[in-house]
């Protein structure tokens, strides 16, 4: 069976652990912040705040930024649920603005059209791995003084221009272990500015600086060192699964580009995709349906995934907040898209069964 994802954890993880074990301190201390400057050093900003999931740090991003009742962050509907629900978490109102259709991404020339009085953040996700256009996105922030947020829960190591996703505004990644590099659970946060970043510490440790004096609400979101150990190995092979992951995806792009009905990922000029999903579209002309072709790929022991059904603004919850938005190329990505795997650990044989799956279904 070919996964869609299997994280690579039998190296010196297991004795990088074993010393925190041994440590008799296995809670938030010194290993964390060594993960936390090893991370701020690899994406390129002054600070790095360790948080125990993707979830938290977008979270904790939005709130340290000041986010909070009657303000509305812009974002797009085609993501993982928690984008769009860590602005709720805020009591802010999510404004979905539609994709474009080549790299899934928020749709830069109509990002203006949604803006309001009350907006106050671009909360942008560089979904699969591939970066936003992030010259438009930092050109439309300056216009409109709104704070700039980086779903980059999908994107570590990404590059927009030689510059690594996380460090055009605040940053957030998960370390969940489906992502490009794992703790378990975890999450980080990555932002050159000292007083955001202080804020950002203070919220995720229940709003204190000094023991059992609160100062603001927070909550209990720090990572572990056991995590923060497992995350130290993972960042240094980090490269090394990229390097894997674009190396398969160029290969199924060469191989599939010319069965009909399918089409491969777009990736933009002057960006680094770092393939965190191999992402299709399985159009009309393909003779069988997404779905139909997924199962048929399951019995030939491939497994794919799709991310993802449906958009936010489609969600039961949405719905019942009364979102009532046409987006249209969100929701058709969400009937064409189809995940296929490209992970680290797979061999060239493995990608070989992929091709040749696609190619007699
Ligand atoms: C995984 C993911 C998250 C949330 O991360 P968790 O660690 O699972 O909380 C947020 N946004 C995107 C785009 C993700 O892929």
């Amino acid at each position: 069976m070919i996964t869609i994802s299997a994280p690579l954890l039998e190296g010196n993880e297991i004795k990088a652990i074993g010393d925190v074990l041994k440590s008799g301190r296995p809670t938030q201390g010194p290993i964390v912040e060594e993960f936390e400057e090893a991370f701020a050093l690899f994406i390129g900003t002054e600070y790095a705040i360790a948080v125990n999931s993707g979830t938290a740090a977008l979270h904790v991003a939005l709130l340290a930024a000041g986010i909070g009742e009657g303000d509305e962050v812009i974002t797009t509907p085609f993501s993982f649920i928690a984008t769009g629900n860590a602005i709720l978490l805020c009591g802010a109102r999510p404004v979905f603005v539609d994709i474009d259709e080549n790299t899934f991404n928020i749709n830069p020339h109509i990002i203006e059209q949604k803006i309001t009085p009350r907006t106050r953040a671009l909360l942008v996700v560089h979904l699969f791995g591939q970066p936003c256009e992030m010259d438009k996105i930092t050109q439309i922030c300056q216009r409109h003084r709104l704070i700039l947020i980086e779903d980059a829960c999908q994107a570590h190591g990404a590059e927009y221009q030689d510059k690594k996703t996380g460090s055009f505004g605040i940053g957030c990644f998960s370390f969940y272990p489906t992502k490009n590099m794992t703790t378990g659970e975890g999450g980080m946060i990555t932002t050159d500015d000292k007083e955001l970043a202080d804020k950002a510490r203070m919220i995720r440790n229940r709003g204190q600086k000094e023991r059992y004096f609160h100062e603001i609400l927070g909550y209990n979101y720090r990572m572990a060192d056991i995590a923060a150990a497992l995350g130290i190995c993972q960042l240094k092979k980090l490269p090394e699964f990229n390097r894997k992951k674009i190396e398969h995806a160029e290969f199924l792009i060469r191989e599939i580009s010319h069965i009909e009905g399918l089409m491969p990922p777009f990736v933009a000029p002057d960006v680094k995709h770092v393939f965190h999903q191999f992402t299709i579209r399985v159009t009309e002309d393909f003779g069988i349906s997404r779905d139909e072709l997924k199962e048929k790929l399951k019995k030939r022991e491939v497994m794919t995934e799709i991310y993802y059904p449906l958009p936010l603004h489609k969600q039961p919850l949405y719905q019942k907040l009364g979102y009532d938005d046409n987006l249209p190329l969100s929701e058709k990505a969400a009937q064409e898209v189809l995940s296929l795997p490209v992970h680290p650990g797979l061999e060239q044989e493995d990608l070989k069964v992929i091709v040749r799956a696609l190619a007699n279904v």
